[in-house]
């Protein structure tokens, strides 16, 4: 096969819908999984990889402590960013190289961008010494998401 898709024996392509793991939405393109149709599950990062083949590592953080979930159901949806998700990522990283810093919150999970005018994101690169475009990060306690009562 020239697009490198391993026919599933008796699902061919294998088609399935797809479900955005940033917002939730149902996504608006469809992955061909074909015979990669197994789930691992990452112990690292807690990551839930599609269609490894044995001995690979975690998609997302590379680590080998990946475990076997189960079989893709035939109507299961994969997870696959959208396009609204893909453009807003874009953006993100887009401000990440313009001097913007990326946060996640401890508390709530949520992850994002500070801006690059905005006194902590000067105040984090004045503090690492990495300067845009390179990417940084930091660890908040607390994010304006969490008062919107995510976990209720
Ligand atoms: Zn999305
Ligand atoms: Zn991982
Ligand atoms: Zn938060």
């Amino acid at each position: 096969m020239s697009d490198g898709i391993r026919l599933h024996k008796t699902k061919g392509v294998n088609a399935h819908m797809t479900v955005c793991p940033r917002c939730g939405k149902d996504g608006d393109s469809i992955v061909l999984l074909g015979a990669e149709d197994k789930k691992y599950l990452c112990s690292e990062c807690d990551a839930v990889n599609y269609g490894l083949s044995k001995g690979k590592c975690c998609n997302k953080c590379g680590s080998t402590c990946v475990s076997y979930l189960g079989i893709v159901e035939d109507y299961e949806k994969v997870p696959a960013l959208c396009k609204v998700c893909e453009d807003e990522l874009e953006a993100l990283h887009n401000e990440v190289k313009k001097g913007g810093i990326f946060f996640r919150c401890t508390k709530c999970g949520s992850e994002g961008v500070i801006k690059g005018d905005a006194d902590l994101a000067v105040a984090t690169r004045l503090h690492t010494g990495i300067k845009a475009p390179k990417p940084v990060g930091i660890e908040l306690n607390e994010c304006p998401n969490c008062d919107e009562g995510g976990e209720e």
